[in-house]
């Protein structure tokens, strides 16, 4: 048994201004030690052969420049011509890219493969939860199978499904049939947490529906709704050989994620920048975890806007960190300057124009991390302490804090550009609340300009009424 892997990953919100270039890519090609770090699972199955050619991964950020999109496509395709036949082919995809001048890009990736191999070749796909599938994805895929947790602790195991889906498909000559149903709504996946209700039901429904015989497997997309695309909806999908039980799955998970559309809420109270620093500053224990939500770099913020930073100035707390701003051309100011030198810069809103300014500050340098890819520097401002990076950079991590000899118990409050908290967060979090603050990705998404998205949709049609129709593949 022959399968290639292949893979174009990322999550691209058309309302930013900041495009996502080929080296913005973390391109994975066999023989490297991160493309062996991707798909462990691949051990176990030592009588087929895996044959891997191109994984490109990018963090969520602007739409894909179109060079880039087809620089990473043309030398999947070229490999996997090489590589013909092939019993089949693993993809491991997001599901959310939007490429410049461009609809459904995976469709047209999907597409692409499919002419290139034929139709007998298994195309068997891993999807992150926030993805928008369309109508040509699901006539050219065989398998697609989804996280089913937000935030996302399953991708290895999402990854290791749609491998044992594919394998077990080709041993056993089946040729799933799909059952598509669109769910006409866009929600932030702020609110859409599997960690709490009612995303944490929804979601626990998905493994019922799943016997392994008539249904081989359930998918359930939130979508991605920063994304002004007709394809930006969420879906149920269910796979198997019995068309009457994959047609009333799918119908069952897409009608109980649209019976609970109006109980979505975010996982903490979710509140201006002001009132989450006064209430942070209220509160008993440390430290208190703000999200700077707007600028979400993990949901394709830009990471360079300062707002929530000159609010926090103007309230003047005596105890801030503040994780992070993108200015690499501050950062190297920082370096010049050397640590314990005292700085004058303009920080920030040099790259998301529309929703932020730079913001002038005066600070001292408190410490630098000299890293070739991304160095870093601490900025110090009264009680403010600013990380600033040269890229955009998550900070999800605690070692990421301790790098910078900042101790995370020691901050009174830590504010990140994030969403929800993801687990190393979270678990240091003695409180948390969400700021609803501006970027690319801001919450309040019925005040966002969409001109693509399919109307009705919910919640900016938020009377219209609806039924599943069921989609046969
Ligand atoms: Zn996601």
């Amino acid at each position: 048994m022959r399968i290639a892997i292949a893979g174009i990953a990322t999550e691209s919100c058309t309302f930013s201004p900041l495009p996502t270039r080929l080296a913005d890519f973390r391109l994975m090609r066999p023989g490297a030690p991160e493309f062996a770090a991707l798909y462990p699972f691949l051990a176990d199955y030592p009588d087929v052969e895996f044959l891997g050619t191109l994984t490109a991964k990018a963090m969520p950020g602007g739409p894909v420049e179109a060079a880039a999109y087809s620089a990473i496509k043309d030398e999947i395709l070229e490999k996997i011509a090489a590589l013909l036949p092939l019993n089949g082919i693993y993809l491991d995809m997001h599901g959310a890219m939007h490429v410049l001048g461009m609809q459904d890009a995976e469709g047209d990736f999907y597409a692409a493969l499919r002419a290139l191999v034929g139709a007998d070749c298994l195309l068997a796909a891993s999807y992150d939860l926030h993805g928008n599938v369309s109508e040509r994805i699901m006539a050219h895929l065989n398998i697609i199978t989804g996280y089913r947790t937000a935030p996302h602790i399953d991708y290895l195991q999402t990854r290791a499904r749609a491998v044992a889906l594919l394998t077990r498909c080709l041993r056993d000559n089946i040729r799933p049939r799909k059952a598509f149903v669109k769910i006409p709504l866009g929600l932030p996946g702020e609110k859409t947490s599997t960690e709490w209700e009612p995303g944490k039901s929804i979601y626990a429904a998905i493994p019922a529906e799943i016997d392994g015989k008539r249904v081989l497997d359930a998918t359930l997309q939130v979508g991605y709704v920063w994304a002004d695309e007709p394809r930006m909806t969420a879906c149920a999908i269910a796979l198997g050989q019995d068309e009457a039980a994959i047609a009333a799955a799918a119908a069952r998970l897409a009608q109980g994620f649209w019976q609970r559309r109006a109980d979505f809420r975010f996982g903490v109270e979710a509140l201006s920048v002001d009132d989450c620093i006064n209430r942070a500053l209220a509160a008993e224990a440390q430290p208190v975890l703000i999200s700077d939500s707007g600028d979400n770099p993990t949901a394709g913020g830009v990471g360079d806007i300062s707002y929530f930073l000159e609010r926090a100035l103007a309230l003047n707390p005596p105890n801030l960190l503040y994780a992070s701003i993108a200015d690499a051309a501050a950062v190297k100011i920082c370096q010049a300057a050397g640590s314990g030198t005292e700085v004058s810069l303009e920080l920030g809103g040099k790259l998301d124009t529309a929703n932020g300014c730079a913001l002038p500050v005066r600070g001292i340098v408190e410490t630098l991390k000299a890293d070739e890819m991304n160095p870093q520097a601490v900025l110090k401002i009264g009680g403010i302490r600013v990380i600033l990076t040269a890229k955009r950079t998550a900070f999800h991590r605690r070692q990421q804090f301790l790098e910078l000899n900042l101790l995370p118990e020691a901050q009174r409050i830590i504010a990140v550009k994030i969403g929800y908290l993801v687990p190393e967060l979270k678990a240091m979090a003695k409180e948390a609340y969400l700021a609803l603050s501006p970027g690319a990705v801001n919450q309040d998404i019925t005040a966002l300009p969409f001109h693509q998205i399919q109307r009705p949709c919910y919640p900016f049609d938020a009377a219209m009424e609806w039924s599943p129709t069921v989609q046969m593949y």
